[in-house]
């Protein structure tokens, strides 16, 4: 994917090569610049948890909530990750 349209935003999906120069930075989003960035190395398993993750934050600031906290992104990630990967959503489009 490379954009994802979330309240009316398109945010550009953007893969990197090690990204920040860290194993522990797997993704990262850039608010002003409507920009996810994920680590091009990553397995598609983490790629995916990842992306969620970081659609997670654009969810919050989309909605408002502007000074989340990681550890919520973390955990309404994890949970939209599972929601998404084991059902079938295709009936809403
Ligand atoms: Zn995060």
């Amino acid at each position: 994917m490379d954009k994802v349209k979330i309240g009316g935003t398109t945010y550009k999906v953007e893969m990197v090569d090690d990204l920040a120069g860290s194993d522990d930075c797997f993704g990262y989003i850039q608010y002003k610049k409507s920009l996810i960035q994920l680590d091009n190395n990553l397995e598609e398993q983490m790629h995916n948890k990842t992306f969620i993750h970081e659609l997670t934050h654009a969810l919050f600031i989309e909605a408002g909530y502007n000074d989340h906290e990681e550890d919520m992104a973390n955990r309404i990630g994890l949970v939209l990750y599972q929601a998404l990967k084991d059902n079938d959503f295709s009936f809403i489009r």
